[in-house]
């Protein structure tokens, strides 16, 4: 089954194109992160790339190799700035997986030891809490 091709109208590439406003933490040449609207732990961020692909099964594999290093240096900037015991770092591909956003995106969520995640897409944050959130992490990237 082939992957359906990619809108270049959906949620993410509106805000690569600063349509919709997003809390933004790190930015590059082919990379965006910003801060999750609903997130299931403090600190929930997403990370893209600039290049629109609809997830990983269409992605081409140097977007990928240039994503990667980034969703790890936001992964240990944000275990270190919220404390974390661990960070979890999710993809879904389709909706059959649990995709809602059809733009490639990785999840990275600090976690703590016997504290569960709230529901995915559960409810929207303060913009104040992302922002202070996103300054934290910020404050923790090398
Ligand atoms: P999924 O496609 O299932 O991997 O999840 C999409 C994620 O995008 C969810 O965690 C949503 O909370 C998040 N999300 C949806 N719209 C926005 C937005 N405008 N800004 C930031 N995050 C968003």
């Amino acid at each position: 089954m082939t992957v359906p091709a990619y809108d270049p109208e959906n949620i993410f590439a509106k805000i690569l194109k600063g349509i919709i406003p997003s809390v933004k933490l790190y930015e590059d040449e082919d990379t965006l992160a910003f801060m999750d609207v609903m997130p299931q732990a403090p600190g929930h961020l997403l990370v893209i790339p600039k290049q629109g692909s609809r997830n990983i099964l269409d992605a081409d594999p140097v977007v990928l190799a240039r994503l990667m290093p980034v969703v790890q240096k936001l992964a240990i900037a944000v275990k270190q700035a919220f404390e974390a015991d661990g960070v979890y770092i999710a993809q879904f591909n389709e909706p059959a997986a649990g995709q809602t956003v059809f733009h490639l995106h990785f999840h990275v969520i600090p976690r703590h030891e016997g504290v569960g995640l709230k529901p995915h897409s559960g409810s929207m944050e303060k913009i104040e809490t992302l922002t202070a959130h996103a300054e934290k992490i910020r404050a923790c990237l090398s």
